[in-house]
């Protein structure tokens, strides 16, 4: 499993030899799993040689198919999240959907599963051009594994979330000028750590593991489609990889569609889709409450793009509105906290069932990749909370539940 391909044009290269690939789509591990099957039921007691118990199974289950070996720590704890159907936020003769809940990973978002990866695979020092979710992930398995790390941050990015990255002690620097340039700086590999950016083949092939999960807990069947927020197209690739994978191993009984969703402010993977092109085009986008998903020129954007026509799903984009009442819904009526850029995709597939591209024949697993409890405190709405004295509680109790 040494080798990079292109999924475009098909060209090999030594891991370690390349960052892209020439004709300048990015690469992933080539992985052959024509003798993959699932792992016993017996094995699954958690990560092996970790010495942890979890009492629950982690992304390590595919350890055979992944480019790491031997966890420790906090990579060992890294996926096995749950997967539960929600009917309270079912659309009316729309699809069933299940709520793979990304937020129980180790810093509360999927990108764990491409930072343990990685951090299991590279020596030395790591880095990351993010100010959100990723940036933590990678502060915090550095930490974990006593390695220096490298953090990236935008010049806007605010205080608050400063000082979560900061409390894993990583190298942090606020970054004047353009941004988006950085990525393609660190791909020179001259800053003395191994960037584990958005896209990146090891954690890609971390983020596989999302996939391998959903289509295991469905197994021998397999759902209709699998919706998840887009951004860079790291995780798009990382699903669509795995169904890849599964598929060639015969454990697909028909291949799910992939959907991807949007924030309509910042949705240039959408605009081509509706085009009819192949070829992500940068767009000038504007703020968006999804600030994970806020990326106007994605690195592997032709790829997620390909994994969407490839098989048969579409791509939507969503209003700002939508995403914030979905968001308030996931919580108050499925007991779900995530973040605006995870409720896009419940949104999306409320779309979707309105135009009848999804129905009550189908079986959609959603992903939602982060947990709301970290950012919520920004925009956080208190007007429903009542002020009472002690003497008043059971007044004021009896009062709200009647
Ligand atoms: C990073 C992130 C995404 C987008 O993932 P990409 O791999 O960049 O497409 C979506 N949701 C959350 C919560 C994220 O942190
Ligand atoms: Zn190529």
């Amino acid at each position: 499993m040494e080798r990079l391909a292109c999924y475009d044009c098909g060209e090999t290269y030594a891991f370690g030899d390349a960052a892209r690939c020439r004709c300048g789509e990015p690469l992933w591990f080539e992985t052959d799993t024509t003798e993959f099957d699932w792992p016993d039921a017996s094995e699954a007691s958690g990560p092996t040689g970790s010495g942890v118990s979890l009492g629950r199974d982690t992304l390590w289950r595919y350890e055979s198919v992944l480019p790491a070996t031997e966890p420790t720590g906090l990579a060992a704890a890294a996926g096995g999240t749950p997967l539960f159907r929600a009917p309270s936020i079912e659309p009316a003769d729309g699809p069933r959907i299940h709520l793979k809940v990304e937020g129980v990973n180790p810093t509360g978002s999927f990108k764990d599963r491409g930072t343990a990866v990685g951090i299991c695979r590279i020596d030395g020092p790591v880095g990351t051009v993010s100010h959100g979710n990723m940036a933590l992930s990678v502060a915090a398995h550095a930490a974990a594994a006593d390695r220096e790390a490298v953090v990236l941050v935008a010049e806007d990015t605010p205080d608050s979330r400063l000082a979560m990255i900061a409390q894993h002690d990583p190298h942090l620097f606020r970054v004047r000028g353009d941004y988006g340039r950085l990525y393609d700086d660190t791909l020179d590999g001259d800053l003395g750590a191994a960037f584990l950016n958005s896209d990146a083949p090891l954690r890609v092939a971390g983020q596989k593991t999302v996939a391998y999960e959903i289509c295991e807990a469905f197994a021998p069947d397999a759902p209709d489609a699998i919706v998840l927020p887009v951004s860079s197209g790291g995780q798009a690739s990382g699903v669509w990889k795995a169904l890849r994978e599964l598929d060639a191993a015969g454990l697909l009984s028909s291949v799910p569609r992939i959907y991807l969703a949007q924030a309509a402010r910042c949705d240039p993977i959408a605009r081509a889709y509706r085009r009819g092109d192949s070829c992500v085009e940068p767009v000038e986008g504007e703020p968006t409450v999804a600030v994970s998903i806020n990326n106007a020129d994605p690195p592997s954007g032709n790829r997620a793009l390909a994994a969407v026509t490839e098989t048969d799903g579409g791509v939507v984009s969503v209003a700002e509105e939508t995403m914030i009442a979905e968001t308030e819904r996931l919580a108050a009526d499925a007991g779900v906290s995530v973040e605006p850029s995870c409720a896009v995709a419940t949104a999306a597939v409320r779309e979707l069932a309105a135009s009848g591209e999804l129905d009550a024949a189908d079986d959609v697993a959603v992903i939602l990749t982060g947990s709301g409890y970290k950012y919520g405190a920004s925009e956080a709405d208190t007007s429903s909370v009542r002020e009472v004295d002690r003497a008043d509680v059971p007044a004021a109790v009896r009062d709200a539940m009647r």
